[in-house]
């Protein structure tokens, strides 16, 4: 076979290096979508606002009510492997927050044109800091931090051919902020699309409050969802599960409303997903799918985040205890009306 000539090894530029590391993080406009969105909810923001243009692709603008950032710090979030929530390997093994890798901004703003506009508590101002060209200004605006996407792609064509119709990517945006949603009822989030206010979904309670998880998945997933669903709640030595398991007569046609989360963080997990599948074994026939929302809590130095990019994929590590947990807790909550109600015959 033929051999190419040999030359140098250099080190990448690093804005290609970013370009590079974008590929696997910023797939879409849903992508950035999540990535500001848990920066938002990482710095403590209580209310998000999401304005989109051209299914995002023409702007994504995120706002929150966070913390903010300090006017001289800006530079450096934008920075590739800059972060404020975690210094050392053992902070890795007990992360709390979304984020961890100081990647989602250096990625986006290699492949767009990015501003990021902040406050803190203490300035008296906000700064707005744009990626490309470096200017800093003052602006106008309260406590918290807006970032602002425009024109996703125009430097990577490749990637901007894959993107489907304005009103598809909007759709994946919506999904992106649904999954933000459904473990955050404590706070209120708002997507307006060219002028229009898509979708609104007021604070409610905190996610371990039942009320409040049931009023945020009526509110996200329609009324049915929760009137076709019973609580769940289970505990296991080190993990804990509650939520919601639909009742066999809520299944669909497609698995459109399984929600599975993490300590907090949205995952599409085979070991999960199989375990709920098994639940429903007996009670489901064909291919119907059952829906479900579901809150793991388990130690995170059990857990490893840090196996895929976009932190998408977990690993667990004891996987058998966690399908065996997340089985007996459906399987339970699935078998108390029918107890019940044969208790009620008995009677
Ligand atoms: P990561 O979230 O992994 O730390 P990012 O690139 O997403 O990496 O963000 C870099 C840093 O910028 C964060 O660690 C945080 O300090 C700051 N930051 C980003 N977005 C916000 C925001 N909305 N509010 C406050 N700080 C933010
Ligand atoms: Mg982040």
């Amino acid at each position: 076979p033929p051999t190419l000539p040999r030359r140098a090894i250099r080190d990448l530029p690093d804005e290609l290096v970013s370009q590079i590391a974008a590929g696997e993080v910023v797939e879409r406009p849903a992508s950035v979508v999540r990535e500001l969105v848990d920066n938002a909810l990482d710095a403590g923001a209580s209310q998000v606002t999401l304005r989109l243009v051209g299914g995002g692709v023409r702007l994504i603008a995120v706002e929150d009510d966070g913390s903010g950032i300090p006017q001289a710090e800006l530079a450096v979030a934008l920075r590739r492997h800059a972060t404020s929530k975690i210094t050392s390997l053992h902070d890795l093994e007990s992360v709390a927050t979304m984020g961890f890798r100081g990647e989602a901004l250096a990625a986006i703003a290699s492949v767009s044109e990015l501003t990021l506009c902040s406050r803190t508590g203490d300035q008296a101002s906000a700064f707005a800091l744009a990626a490309r060209s470096g200017e800093l200004r003052p602006a106008a605006r309260g406590v918290g931090t807006t970032v602002e996407v425009k024109e996703l792609f125009f430097s990577t064509p490749a990637r901007r051919k894959f993107l489907k119709s304005d009103a598809t990517e909007l759709a994946h945006c919506v999904e992106a902020v649904r999954r933000h949603a459904l473990a955050r009822p404590d706070v209120g989030f708002a997507i307006w699309h060219e002028g229009r206010l898509v979708q609104q979904w007021r604070a409610c309670g905190p996610l371990h409050d039942a009320q409040a998880l049931a009023r945020r998945l009526a509110d996200v997933l329609g009324e049915a969802f929760v009137t076709q669903s019973l609580a769940l709640e289970h505990s296991a030595g080190p993990l804990t599960l509650h939520g919601r398991a639909g009742l066999p007569d809520a299944a669909r046609a497609r698995a459109d409303q399984q929600y599975c989360y993490v300590n907090g963080r949205f995952v599409r997990d085979k070991v999960l997903q199989h375990a709920a599948r098994s639940a429903y074994e007996d009670v489901l026939h064909g291919q119907r799918q059952p829906v479900y929302a579901l809150y793991l809590d388990i130690d995170p130095a059990l857990v490893d985040v840090n196996v895929h990019p976009t932190k998408i994929e977990v690993r667990f590590r004891d996987s058998q205890a966690v399908h065996q947990a997340v089985r007996r807790a459906i399987d339970h909550t699935l078998a108390a009306p029918r107890a019940q109600a044969l208790a009620a015959h008995a009677e």
